[in-house]
């Protein structure tokens, strides 16, 4: 890929996503017992919260403004860090940090304070 060729044009959310999971931005936080997991991909200016469940594509979520406007709003499938996240999962590239169910709540407020002292 020569850095020349993405400067000319502009960058897609595939080539995005693509270059997330290639620089391992994609984290699984599991929660045991319970297996339950949210996933974080991490951007320039704070991380975004993912949830994604592989068996039913209409419950994901992400934080994101592109999330909020354009996946609601119906004019793109997904984001890219909803795709990114899928991909990190079929090429198996993301690092899993493991934490007990009681830690749920407290991680959870923990990213989305990161999340909303982003929002002005
Ligand atoms: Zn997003």
């Amino acid at each position: 890929m020569a850095k020349k060729y993405q400067r000319k044009h502009r960058v897609t959310r595939t080539q995005k996503a693509q270059n997330s999971v290639d620089e391992l931005a994609i984290k699984r936080h599991q929660f045991e017992p319970s297996g339950r997991e949210i996933w974080t991909v991490v951007g320039a200016d704070c991380d975004f919260m993912v949830e994604y469940d592989p068996s039913n594509s209409s419950q994901s979520f992400c934080s994101c403004d592109d999330y909020h406007f354009r996946v609601l709003g119906g004019s793109i499938p997904e984001c890219y860090h909803l795709m990114a996240v899928r991909k990190a999962r079929e090429q198996n590239k993301f690092s899993t940090i493991v934490f007990s169910d009681d830690e749920y709540e407290g991680l959870l407020r923990g990213l989305l304070g990161d999340i909303f002292s982003h929002i002005s």
